[in-house]
């Protein structure tokens, strides 16, 4: 079975040892997915963030879970999409596998990420799709600690652009 499968869903309720997070530079605040996973984790989430003094763009910071099913948080910063000639598409797959690579640090074997990038930050769903497949097949080449990467759309027409960018033969 292949190690990266896809769903709709929300990604607070997974249960998985990380769940990744995407954040703004300061990882201090924010709506769409990281209002979700703050509100789900409690407080103490962050309180941690604060200590981290925030993250570059296509890096990645690990922190607890709290309150939420998953063992940790991996707060990744995808880039502001501005039209894909300023290395977009390079941040976005820094992101991903800087993410499975601090989760391979931390024995993380089951991994779960949201489509970083696609919400306010404007990446267009099925060209972040493609890169994220990309960059997660290649990072899983030498991480064979990790079992499982699950990609969790939050609608289906974004599961649909994951689907297919799955289907796609390696290139
Ligand atoms: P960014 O600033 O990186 O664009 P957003 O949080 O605005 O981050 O959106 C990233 C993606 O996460 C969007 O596709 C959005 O629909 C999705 N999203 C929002 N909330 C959740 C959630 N609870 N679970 C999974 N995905 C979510």
């Amino acid at each position: 079975m292949s190690r990266i499968t896809s769903l709709v869903g929300d990604i607070t309720k997974i249960e998985a040892d990380a769940i990744v997070n995407a954040a703004n530079s300061s990882l201090l605040g924010g709506g769409g997915v990281y209002g979700a996973i703050h509100r789900a984790a409690g407080q103490e989430l962050v309180q941690e963030c604060r200590l981290l003094h925030g993250c570059k763009t296509g890096q990645a910071k690990i922190t607890s879970g709290y309150r939420l099913p998953a063992r940790h948080v991996i707060h990744t910063v995808g880039p502001v999409w501005r039209g894909g000639d300023e290395g977009e598409p390079d941040l976005l797959a820094s992101c991903y596998e800087t993410s499975l690579r601090l989760a391979a640090e931390y024995s993380c074997k089951t991994v779960a990420f949201p489509a970083i990038s696609t919400g306010i930050y404007g990446y267009p769903a099925d060209l972040a799709a493609g890169t994220a497949i990309k960059a997660i097949r290649s990072a899983l080449g030498d991480l064979p600690g990790i079992e499982s990467v699950m990609l969790v759309a939050f609608d289906e027409q974004a599961h649909a652009h994951l689907v297919k960018a799955l289907k796609r033969k390696e290139d």
